[in-house]
This record gives C-alpha cells, structure tokens and sequence, in this order.
C-alpha cells in the first residue's frame, strides 16, 4: 500500500471548518461585555417562560403534577401489605386474637413472638405479642393463616422509626378502641359478613 496520501500534511487543501478565536478582553469594559453576552442568551428565557407556565397551570389551572406529601398521600392497592393491624371484634371491643399460636408457626422470618396465659375466668388470653419488623419480609403468611382473621395488613407504609421495637407491641398494632366504628374489615374466613350490622345485637357472653 501506498503511504503518499498521509504524506500530504498541508490542511490548508482540505475543507476543514476553523474556528474563530475571540480575542482575549483587556479592559474591565470589555471583559463585561464578554460575561454578559455568554450569560444572556435566549435559552435563558425559553427556560424560565417554562417554569413560569408550568407554575401558572399548577397554581391557577389545577393542573398540579406533584403530590404534596406527608399531607397528601397517593393511594395504594388494596391488596397492599403494610404494617399489620390487630382487629378486634365489633361486638365487645374485645380483641380478636385467640392466641392459637399459627401465625408464630408459619412465620418464615421468625419475627413473631407471642404469650398466653389463663386469666382469672380460665380463659386464655395473649399476654405478650410482638412481631420484630426489622425482620419482617410482609409475606402474609401470618394473615393468611389466621383463622379468626385477627390479624390483617393494614395500609400503614411509613415504617420508619428511630427504634424498631416502638412499633412492633401488640398494643400499637391493635385498633384503638375509640376508633373501632373505623375498623376497616377484610374478606376472607372469620371475616364479618356483608349483613353483620343486622346480625349484631347484645350478647351476655363475656369475650
Ligand atoms: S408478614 Fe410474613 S414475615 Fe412478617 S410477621 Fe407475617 S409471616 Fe412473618
Ligand atoms: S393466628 Fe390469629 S388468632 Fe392465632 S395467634 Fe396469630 S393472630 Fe392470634
């Protein structure tokens, strides 16, 4: 192969594009104008008519496209499992828990730790109920195998905490009893059926 066409070094033939160069300002006057004229340009203001239109159609069209959170909050699946929530029954108030000890079983995180013991009726209740959420993976297994539906995934998503254990005692997972007209029922086995409202009324046992 030939090497004389890479022996022609002579650019000048060529149909190359130079590039002119500024020439350096001097005065104080000159290195103003220079500044100005590379800060000022119209994409500078093809940008800001942008934000102002956007900002416009937010705050006086309702054409917001962010959500305001921690106030507003966007919903989430129904099916969504979240923090558990410990129900209990609308008749009594009573929790609904009967310490039967399935959820500990199949816990695959093994998070769950629970107590009974008998009370002064010979009734058992749960003495102790903690379900360590820095290990819980909220597969549902607890739920579903719950026969009394006593515990459900709630849709409380903020699980942040400076200390895990604050949010993992019985007594945090369990409706409060002044909102128990809130309590929100799941379907499934030992669910409250669609006519429970007709169903309920007074009954002397004591749950
Ligand atoms: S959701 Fe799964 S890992 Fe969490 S407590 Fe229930 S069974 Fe255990
Ligand atoms: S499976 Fe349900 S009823 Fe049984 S101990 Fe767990 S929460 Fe209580």
């Amino acid at each position: 192969m030939s090497l004389e066409k890479y022996k022609d070094r002579n650019i000048g033939n060529q149909n190359y594009k130079l590039i002119g160069h500024e020439a350096f300002p001097q005065t104080n006057g000159e290195k103003f104008e220079r500044v100005m004229k590379r800060m000022v340009k119209g994409e500078l203001f093809v940008g800001l008519w942008v934000t102002v239109r956007t900002m416009f159609e937010a705050l006086f069209k309702g054409q917001m496209h962010t959500t305001k959170y921690p106030f507003e909050k966007l919903p989430i699946s129904p099916r969504y499992r979240a923090i558990h929530e410990m129900l209990r029954l609308l008749e009594s108030g009573h929790y609904r828990c009967i310490g039967c000890g399935l959820c500990e079983q199949i816990c695959i995180s093994d998070c769950i730790r629970m107590d009974t013991r008998y009370d002064e009726n010979q009734r058992k209740e749960v003495s102790e109920y903690t379900i360590n959420f820095g290990r819980c993976i909220f597969c549902g297994y607890c739920a579903e195998v719950c026969p009394e539906l006593a515990i459900v995934h709630g849709p409380r998503y903020e699980t942040s905490s400076e200390q895990r254990a604050s949010f993992s005692l019985f007594e945090d997972m369990l409706t409060p009893i002044d909102a128990l007209k809130h309590q929100k029922e799941y379907p499934g086995f030992g669910a409250v059926s669609p006519n429970a409202d007709e169903n309920i009324k007074k009954t002397p046992l004591a749950y």
